[in-house]
């Protein structure tokens, strides 16, 4: 039986990282929860999704980057991605790492990185989604975040929080008075007891802890979880406190229960989905995996079909 914790440890293993990503069969696989190698190719995915009622968030995957020349081509990147969403209409907002933007090397290089890809996004009027990471960048992450958002607007730029982290309440505390639009999810890395809830039932009981806080607050958030726990919680608190379903958003990842993205959207709901591409898929993909250790069974079998 393959473990969560498995799965996570080999998500940072460069070798096996080296291996997979030469490995053509196994590069196939990706296509489940990847839309694909470049920025035309997830355009694609993404009409298909805004055909169904879905907007989306565009993900260029590349995350703990250690050389600073290719942090910066990160940003210009996501330039051309924000130049794209604008040319072709097509209905998405942008999510970015740190770690892809220079957090490995210089808390300064990531910040320069950051703002261009926000200016550019506020300048479009659209919008960037800074992804959270795991815990040693919890801190500095919020540190960065809230020097974009004295300078840009609400709209502009929003965070991310983990449910399975101890300090998340604390924090959602404090961003909620700057204030700041928030994703919500669960985590999707490998975290000690010390600083996560080692229990699954703890990590759900703060995630409706937390999406309540959030949704009291009268600000946009993302509620993303594939869980229908977590949504039926969102359904039933917003429907009993007249929060109306334009007042927040679910989000879910691209191949991830696809029929629960297209009922929420057909109910009504504003619903977006992650959608990622790009040559650096390893670790996104294997921590895929360890949210559900059935997908190395369905990913193995497929590969075996050839
Ligand atoms: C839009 C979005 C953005 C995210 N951004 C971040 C981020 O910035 N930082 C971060 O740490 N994490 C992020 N995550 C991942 C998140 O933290 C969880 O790891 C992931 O969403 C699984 O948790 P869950 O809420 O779906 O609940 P779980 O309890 O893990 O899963 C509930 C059910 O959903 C289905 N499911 C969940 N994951 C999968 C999968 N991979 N394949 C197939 N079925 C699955 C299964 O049926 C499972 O039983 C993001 C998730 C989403 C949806």
């Amino acid at each position: 039986m393959v473990t969560r914790s498995t799965l996570l440890y080999l998500s940072r293993h460069e070798g096996l990282k080296d291996f997979a990503t030469r490995f053509s069969p196994f590069k196939k696989m990706t296509t489940r929860f990847v839309a694909g190698e470049d920025i035309e190719q997830t355009i694609r995915a993404i009409r298909e999704l805004n055909a169904i009622g879905c907007t989306a968030s565009f993900d260029h995957l590349n995350e703990s980057v250690t050389r600073a020349a290719e942090t910066e081509e990160e940003g210009r990147e996501y330039l051309r991605i924000l130049a794209r969403i604008d040319d072709t209409g097509i209905r998405s907002n942008v999510s970015i790492k740190l770690t892809q933007f220079g957090l490995d090397i210089d808390s300064e290089l990531t910040y320069r990185n950051a703002r261009t890809v926000v200016a550019e996004a506020a300048r479009r009027g659209n919008f960037v989604r800074v992804d959270m990471e795991g815990s040693t960048v919890t801190q500095v992450t919020i540190d960065i975040f809230k020097r974009l958002r004295a300078e840009f607007g609400l709209d502009d730029v929003g965070i991310v929080v983990q449910s399975y982290l101890r300090r998340t309440e604390t924090d959602v505390r404090a961003l909620l008075q700057i204030p700041a639009r928030i994703r919500l999810c669960k985590g999707a890395y490998n975290e000690s007891p010390e600083v996560a809830f080692p229990d699954k039932k703890d990590v759900d009981e703060n995630y409706v802890g937390v999406m309540r806080q959030l949704l009291s607050s009268g600000v946009y958030h993302g509620i993303a979880t594939h869980d229908p726990r977590m949504i039926d919680a969102t359904i039933d608190f917003t429907g009993k406190h007249g929060i109306g379903k334009d007042a927040f958003e679910f989000q879910m990842l691209y191949g991830v229960r696809r029929d629960l993205q297209e009922q929420l959207a057909r109910d009504g709901y504003n619903m977006r989905v992650y959608v990622p591409y790009g040559k650096h898929w390893y670790p996104y993909f294997m921590r895929r995996l360890a949210e559900r250790p059935a997908n190395v069974w369905f990913v193995m079998k497929n590969m075996l079909k050839g």
